[in-house]
């Protein structure tokens, strides 16, 4: 004999009905087979919705009832049974029962546990006989039996504890004199002692199909339902999560207790003790391995954490004060109070110092319970020996669980620091003695991105997942996503990183999604999106909540750069090749590489000097490993490089600026690179980068600007002065060339001190000959005294901007 169990999906449908009719016809060849079902997916609910809305006298109830009536015919009629007249007599003559049982509760206005229990009944009664008759109706050997007459129970509605001595011997006769080959039984419904209808509690049916497996001792039981097995998370929170294909006992058990509903929890305890392994298995997909309960412990896929829970709508309650300690009793009272209000209890920690005790329940349970033991310590609270209690709401509870875990150090750690860098805030730890399980409460808006992370690191080790927001898609954002779309499949399969850009955004508009924009047709998409908002941008990319989320700004704002703060604060890590933020005053700069730290969220800013040359991280290097910078001397503008390799005494200087904004090669407004401030920048960063306290005023300016050009209002005016102070320019040109030198901009920085300005470079200096929109940096440190680090190469451009962005990205992602 085998014992099979669909669930309410399995039998959801006239397509899934027949798919569980041929399953049972296979197995029913060579065997004698008992099926347990449940109520057709969903019936559970309405009749549940139905009794509420008749006792709050809302007439709707009418509407569900006839929904429900509607589900069972339509499936009747799909079945095409022939004739089906005795079918229909039959499942008509119970729904004028339920309808009846409906208009009670009604007229009454009351819906007792034990009606309630009555209510529910009828769905798997209708369930079942539909099921067991299509399939007499078929001339297959089958026939139901009502588990009411089988199961007997206490009086406890709604989760009644059944009387096994009973139960057992009622199956077992039942069973031995059974003749047909396939027995159809409801499963959740039971009887009292006394002849009332009770149920088992909801998902009930998976205990139903072990209690009958258990009393038959059969050799397995077999739990079919709407997923291929008891997967390593929830997989509807879960994408990357997968089927566990053996797991123990009670590491199932734990795994259901906290919320893994594929299992009801009690269905472990009748057949753990006979060893019945349990098979769940997917109706959906009967090809598929599934996964085998038992006590076969030989070790599968080398993972120590089996599996990863979570229980949701918990209250946490901490009773607490100093009249606590070291006095016997505290608990004893608490938990008798608790018990008495009939209040199950999920989770306890208790700090050594005996100071307070904190307990999960079910947040439904909260104001019930904070009551009841507020009235129990009345005295004590009076006598303010202990406050008075505490309930938190919107928690969820996550819990580890694996057998193992306990021969393994670290588990906990590796949880807590995974959770922490992804910003996510622990209330309380409960870990057995066994080890079985580690449990941590959370808040509920933290549920998907927890188990998304832990997931990550316990089960998919090997890839990190990065959520990129991209701020600004003009020359360099745009060549950065056709950078990301181009890369995404040699880093997943090189670097072990997968990259999704989770949102962008321009100065219209904003588009997210949490799964990854598709970036095959992502400029359609953006120029349909919402409309963009640097908050809103903001607020979005937080309320995702993905973890490793990293904000990307591709513009050169100034509102942009004052977020990043907010986006630390989140957790957020931040690239920016925006200059503004490293550049603004120390207290500034200096918070924001505190913020980085403190949230564990990285801030990343290679790009803000020399476009996608490696010359910040190349002097972290230095500096991390104990070197001291001593001075530095670079050309860092690309733009006054084009300008001054391209300007001499057969061009404008008017001419050869605007063709360098033409191309790319200033900021929109010139004056920003003319005036040697873009440079002045630069150099400021890597003061700062090198350890040392400057501000911009700092930093001399020597500019090569006429009077006019300095002192110009509006872009349009300054290039009136470019054309007017033509011989200005031709000057500076024409003494350089007499020299023998060519005009380079140049930043310096010795000890402590910094100046920018234009100087003429003779011939044997490493900054004659840049050509184009070079960079050179040369860093002179204790190390490289005499011979210094030079770093030369295009230093500006989208495209080399870009790769500097996607550089930074992937050092995340390599963290
Ligand atoms: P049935 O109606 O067949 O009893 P349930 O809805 O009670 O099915 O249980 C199956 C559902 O359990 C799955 O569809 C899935 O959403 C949910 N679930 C939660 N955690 C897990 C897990 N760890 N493994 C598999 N399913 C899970
Ligand atoms: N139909 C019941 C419920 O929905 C029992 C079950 O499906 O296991 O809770
Ligand atoms: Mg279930």
């Amino acid at each position: 004999m085998k014992v099979l169990k669909f669930g309410g999906t399995s039998v959801g449908s006239s397509k899934n009905i027949n798919n569980v009719i041929d399953i049972l016809e296979n197995y029913s060849k060579k065997d004698t087979i008992t099926c347990v079902v449940s109520a057709v997916g969903g019936i559970t609910d309405k009749l549940l919705l139905a009794g509420k809305q008749a006792q709050n006298k809302d007439q709707q109830y009418i509407d569900t009832f006839n929904l429900i009536k509607d589900i069972h015919f339509n499936i009747i009629n799909e079945l095409n049974l022939g004739d089906s007249s005795a079918i229909i007599a039959f499942v008509d003559d119970k729904l004028n029962a339920l309808k009846s049982l409906l208009d009670g509760i009604f007229l009454i206005n009351e819906l007792s546990p034990k009606t309630s229990d009555k209510l529910v009944s009828f769905g798997e009664l209708l369930s079942s006989y539909i099921i067991a008759e299509t399939m007499k109706n078929r001339g297959i050997s089958a026939d139901s039996k009502n588990s009411q007459e089988l199961i007997v129970t206490n009086s406890n509605f709604t989760k009644a504890e059944v009387k096994y001595d009973v139960t057992n011997k009622n199956i077992q006769d039942y069973f031995n004199s059974a003749s047909q080959q396939i027995t159809i039984l409801p499963g959740f419904i039971s009887k009292s002692k006394l002849g009332e209808q009770t149920t088992l509690g909801r998902g009930g049916s998976d205990f139903t199909a072990a209690i009958v497996a258990a009393a038959l001792k059969v050799e397995q039981l077999e739990i079919w339902t709407d997923v291929s097995g008891m997967f390593t998370t929830n997989p509807k929170l879960v994408k990357q999560a997968y089927p566990i294909e053996k797991i123990s006992y009670q590491e199932a058990m734990e795994l259901s207790h906290f919320g893994a509903k594929v299992l009801y929890p009690p269905t472990v305890q009748p057949v753990l003790d006979l060893n019945i392994p349990i098979h769940i298995k997917n109706t959906l997909d009967p090809e598929a391995a599934g996964t085998v309960i038992s006590n076969d412990d030989a070790p599968v896929n080398g993972s120590v954490v089996k599996g990863i829970s979570n229980i949701g709508n918990i209250a946490l309650i901490t009773l607490q004060g100093s009249g606590m300690i070291g006095i016997p009793g505290f608990s004893k009272r608490l938990f008798e109070t608790l018990s008495q209000e009939k209040i199950n209890v999920i989770l306890i920690t208790q700090a050594s110092s005996e100071h307070s005790i904190c307990l999960g329940i079910d947040e439904s349970d909260a104001d019930l319970a904070k009551t009841a033991i507020d009235a129990t310590f009345e005295n004590e609270i009076q006598l303010h020996k202990i406050d008075p209690i505490i309930v938190e709401k919107g928690l969820s509870i996550i819990a580890l669980v694996g057998d193992n875990m306990k021969n393994h150090q670290g588990i906990s750690g590796k949880m807590f620091s995974a959770l922490g860098k992804n910003n996510i805030n622990i209330r309380a730890i409960a870990q057995g003695a066994s080890e079985k399980n580690i449990s941590t409460v959370i808040a509920e808006k933290d549920v998907k991105k927890a188990l998304n992370t832990l997931h990550e690191q316990f089960f998919e080790s090997k890839t990190k997942q990065l959520n990129v927001f991209i701020t600004g898609v003009g020359n360099v954002g745009e060549k950065l996503v056709e950078q990301i779309k181009q890369q995404r499949k040699y880093l997943k399969e090189n670097l072990k990183i997968n990259l999704r850009v989770a949102g962008l955004s321009n100065s219209r508009k904003m588009i997210f999604d949490e799964d990854g924009i598709d970036l095959s047709n992502w400029k359609e998409q953006l120029e349909s999106g919402e409309q963009a908002s640097l908050d809103g941008f903001f607020e979005k990319t937080k309320s995702l909540n993905l973890r490793n989320s990293i904000f990307v700004d591709v513009t050169a704002n100034k509102d942009v750069a004052f977020l990043y703060e907010k986006y630390l604060r989140q957790s957020i890590g931040v690239v920016a090749c925006n200059k503004i933020a490293c550049s603004s005053d120390y207290e500034n700069y200096k918070l924001l590489k505190r913020l980085s730290l403190k949230y564990n969220a990285p801030y990343l800013f290679e790009t803000n000097v020399g476009a996608g040359l490696p010359i910040i991280d190349t002097l972290n290097n230095l500096v991390a490993s104990g070197d001291k910078v001593t001075s530095i001397h670079a050309v860092l503008s690309g733009s006054l490089n084009f300008v001054f390799n391209n300007f001499n005494d057969t061009t404008k200087f008017y001419d050869i600026v605007k063709q360098a904004g033409a191309e790319g090669y200033t900021e929109p407004d010139p004056r920003i690179d003319l005036s040697g401030v873009d440079v002045a920048r630069k150099i400021l960063i890597l003061a700062r980068e090198s350890g040392f306290e400057m501000n911009l005023e700092d930093i001399e300016n020597i500019p090569f600007l006429s009077e006019a050009g300095l002192k110009s209002d509006t872009v349009d005016d300054f290039y009136e002065t470019l054309i007017a102070d033509e011989d200005h320019y031709q000057a500076l040109y024409a003494s350089a060339k007499a020299k023998g030198c060519q005009l380079k901009y140049v930043a310096q920085f010795n000890n402590g001190k910094a100046s920018v300005s234009l100087q003429e470079i003779p011939s044997d200096h490493p900054f004659y000959n840049l050509k184009g929109s070079d960079n050179i940096v040369m860093f002179y440190t204790n190390r490289y005294a005499n011979q210094p680090m030079i770093i030369k190469g295009a230093g500006a451009g989208a495209d080399v901007t870009a790769s500097g962005l996607f550089a930074d990205i992937i050092r995340i992602g390599n963290n």
